[in-house]
C-alpha cells in the first residue's frame, strides 16, 4: 500500500532526526530508510549557545576548549558559546517521538516529481510513499564536482578508566602536536565526559583515508603525547568516520518538491567537515516554515562568499601554499575564539570576514584566490 504523506523523509539519518525532532504535531511525515536509525553510531560535537532543544540530549558540554601546537597552548573562552557532544542514540529516540511520523524500511530509488507530488518507489519500482515535499538525505557526490576533494577522516577511541585520568572541564578542540602527513593537515582531540570516560580521536583533513592500522598507530602516539598509559584503560567502543571536505556543488533542488539536506544538500562546512550546526539550522528553518504553512525550504546552509573562502582555504591547502599548523594557529591566535566558530558555522557578518581573511598569510592566500578564480574561469569556458 502507497502512503500518503505531506513529507517524506527519504534517509532518516541524522538531517531527518533533527527534522522530526524540531517539527511541531500536525504534518504527516513518512521516513524512508532500509535502515531505522537507533543506538549510537556516531557522536557529534558542536558549538552553539544553549539554551535549545538538544541541551537535555547532551553528554558533556564546555565553556573553554584547548587549541594546542607543537609551540603554544591556547585555552579559548567560548562564552556566550559552549562546545556540546551529542551522541546520535537520544537524539534518533527523540525523532522516534516524533506522533505524526510512520517508518518505511526500505531503500529509496526514484523521486518522480510531476510538480504536484512526489512519488517515491524503491528499486523494483514498488511505489513507496506519495508526499507533498520529500526532504532528500541519501549520500551522494556533488553535482557539480570539486577542484579540490578532500576529506576529515579520523578514528576515535572511547577509553574508559578506573581511576581518574581524564579532566571533565577540559575538552580539547585541536591538538597540532600529531605527526604531520605530506599532504594535509592532522590533529588529535579529547572530549572527556567524566575523569573516567572520554572521546579520544585522531583526525586529518587530507586527500585519502588510511588503514585501520595506521589509524590505530596514530592514536597510540596521541595517546602517548597526551600521557595516556593504554596498558591501564579500556577501548570501549571506536568510531570511524569520513567526511566530504570539497568545494563540489550539491545540488539543492533537484525538481521542484523534491529539497536535499544534510551532507547531500550542501551542509557539510567545506573547509572543515563539520556538519551538524548547519543541520540544526535547516531543521529550525524548516520546521517553522512548515509551522507557517509554507514549503519547507532551509534555505541556503552557507552564504555563498563563505563557500568562495572555503575554496581558497582548500586550494590553498590542496597546493601546499599554506602549512595547515600555521594556518589554524594564526586563525585561532589573532581572532576572537567566537568569532572563529561563528564564522565556521556560518554565522559572521562581512565586516568579520574581512578581520578574518587579514589574520591568514596574505600572499599565500591571495595566489589561492588567483588560481581559485583562474580554475573557474577555465571550468565556464
Ligand atoms: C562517525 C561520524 C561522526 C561525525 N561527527 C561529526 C561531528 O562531531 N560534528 C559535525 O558537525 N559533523 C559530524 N559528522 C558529519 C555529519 O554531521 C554526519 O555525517 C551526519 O550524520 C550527516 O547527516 P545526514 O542526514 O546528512 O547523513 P546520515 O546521517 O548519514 O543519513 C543518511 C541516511 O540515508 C540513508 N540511506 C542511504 N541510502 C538510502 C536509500 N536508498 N533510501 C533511503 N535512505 C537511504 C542511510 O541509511 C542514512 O540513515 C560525523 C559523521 C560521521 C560519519
Amino acid at each position: 500500500m502507497t502512503i500518503d504523506a505531506d513529507i517524506a523523509l527519504v534517509g532518516g539519518g541524522g538531517a531527518a532526526s533533527l527534522i522530526l525532532a524540531s517539527l511541531t504535531p500536525g504534518p504527516r511525515v513518512a521516513v524512508v530508510d532500509p535502515v531505522h536509525k537507533r543506538g549510537q553510531d556516531r557522536t557529534w560535537a558542536f558549538w552553539g549557545t544553549p539554551g535549545t532543544f538538544l541541551d537535555p540530549l547532551l553528554s558533556a558540554s564546555w565553556n573553554a576548549v584547548d587549541v594546542v601546537t607543537p609551540a603554544s597552548h591556547r585555552t579559548l573562552d567560548l562564552q556566550p558559546l559552549r562546545y556540546a557532544m551529542l551522541r546520535s542514540a537520544p537524539l534518533y529516540d527523540l525523532a522516534d517521538q516524533n506522533p505524526s511520523a510512520v517508518r518505511v524500511t526500505a531503500p529509496a530509488h526514484t523521486l518522480a516529481d510531476d510538480g504536484n507530488r512526489v512519488l517515491v518507489s524503491a528499486p523494483d519500482g514498488t511505489p513507496l510513499v506519495r508526499a507533498s515535499w520529500v526532504l532528500d538525505s541519501r549520500p551522494r557526490p556533488p553535482a557539480r564536482p570539486g577542484r579540490v576533494n578532500w576529506l576529515q577522516h579520523f578514528r576515535g577511541w572511547w577509553l574508559e578508566s578506573d581511576t581518574p585520568v581524564f579532566e571533565p572541564g577540559r575538552a580539547v578542540l585541536m591538538d597540532f602536536r600529531t605527526p604531520q602527513p605530506a599532504r594535509g593537515v592532522s590533529f588529535g582531540y579529547v572530549l572527556p565526559v567524566s575523569d573516567r570516560f572520554a572521546l579520544v580521536e585522531y583526525t586529518e583533513f587530507s586527500p585519502s583515508t588510511l588503514t585501520g592500522e595506521a589509524y590505530d598507530t596514530a592514536l597510540r602516539g596521541y595517546a602517548a603525547t597526551l600521557g595516556l598509559d593504554l596498558t591501564a584503560l579500556r577501548v570501549r567502543e571506536v568510531e570511524d568516520g569520513v567526511i566530504p571536505m570539497t568545494d563540489g556543488v550539491f545540488e539543492t533542488r533537484p525538481s521542484p518538491r523534491v529539497i536535499r539536506i544534510g551532507t547531500a544538500g550542501g551542509a557539510t562546512r567545506p573547509s572543515t567537515g563539520f556538519t551538524f550546526t548547519a543541520m540544526v539550522r535547516q531543521a529550525s528553518r524548516i520546521a517553522a516554515e512548515v509551522a507557517a504553512g509554507r514549503p519547507p525550504l532551509p534555505g541556503p546552509a552557507y552564504p555563498a562568499r563563505h563557500l568562495w573562502m572555503d575554496a581558497v582555504q582548500l586550494r590553498a591547502l590542496d597546493r601546499g601554499l599554506v602549512d595547515g599548523v600555521a594556518f589554524f594557529e594564526r586563525l585561532f591566535e589573532r581572532n576572537p575564539p567566537d568569532r572563529v566558530l561563528r564564522f565556521l558555522d556560518g554565522a559572521t557578518s562581512p565586516a568579520e570576514e574581512l578581520a578574518l581573511m587579514s589574520s591568514t598569510p596574505l600572499l599565500p592566500m591571495t595566489r589561492a584566490a588567483f588560481g581559485d578564480a583562474a580554475a573557474r574561469f577555465r571550468r565556464g569556458v
